[in-house]
């Protein structure tokens, strides 16, 4: 499919939104879609109108200013996409949906950024949960500020998902991912809690990630990373022969790179 062709856009757009509203991530109106036409146009879903039932011509044509240059009204929660892709000009497509799982780990205030699944690490690495900030407010966007330029999917507290790629079907995909992830943590945590992946582990797939030509935002363990002082990282299973020199020496370094940042 040749993506750069508007049609073609406006076709995935509406394909899209059908999927998500089978698979159950959104319910009614909710959830949007947004995509890059060129520098400075961007086609997003109209707002009011079910995921489930869109057609081409409802997408809404709005420059980065949120300017109208078509019909029909977008989404309500397009500042949000387009401060996205203010901050991100890697990033070509936005999807904002309330998967159940996912949506339900952000809800009890849980994140998703534990080293758990080799292929999650691979292909998205951390999903940090993004504090709570009103819809359809600017409140939303900020949220987002701290994990923009590190992660490509998000947990926003108490409400849903958001997730950025490089094409339409990327930025889905990874929710899908994320959805998928959830799902498979919750059964895990069901059945007595997950075991994370040692670090050893970790580092294996950043190199199967960099080698598969994926670039590396923050593909860690996000809970841990850098912070952590504890004799054993309960996230990252980090055990330390606490007798030894590079223990103290480990310890010396962290304490003062926590020390550094503040
Ligand atoms: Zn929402």
């Amino acid at each position: 499919m040749n993506q750069t062709s508007e049609s073609n856009l406006r076709q995935t757009i509406v394909e899209i939104g059908q999927r998500m509203y089978q698979r159950g991530y959104v319910a009614a109106n909710d959830g949007n879609i947004s995509v890059r036409i060129d520098d400075d146009r961007f086609l997003t879903t109209p707002t009011g109108v079910s995921k489930g039932f869109m057609s081409p011509e409802n997408m809404v044509v709005v420059n980065s200013e949120n300017k109208v240059f078509s019909e029909g009204k977008p989404s309500t929660e397009l500042p949000m996409h387009l401060f996205i892709y203010k901050e991100r000009p890697d990033v070509m497509a936005v999807v904002h949906a309330h998967p159940p799982y996912a949506t339900g780990f952000a809800t009890a205030g849980l994140s998703l950024d534990k080293c758990v699944l080799a292929e999650v690490i691979v292909t998205i690495g951390t999903v940090p949960l993004a504090e709570y900030g009103t819809p359809a407010t600017e409140e939303l966007p900020n949220t987002l500020k701290p994990y923009i330029h590190s992660c490509d999917a998000f947990l926003m507290a108490n409400h849903g998902v958001v997730t950025v790629g490089s094409s339409l079907m990327d930025a889905y995909f990874k929710m899908e991912r994320v959805e998928h992830y959830a799902n498979i943590l919750y059964i895990a945590k069901a059945l007595g809690g997950e075991r994370v992946l040692s670090k050893k582990e970790v580092e294996k797939l950043y190199d199967m990630r960099e080698a598969q030509g994926i670039k590396s935002l923050n593909p860690g363990c996000y809970a841990c990373q850098d912070e952590c002082i504890e004799e054993s990282c309960v996230n990252c299973e980090v055990k330390y022969d606490t007798d030894g020199p590079d223990y103290f020496n480990e310890i010396v370094e962290k304490v003062l790179a926590a020390v550094r940042k503040l």
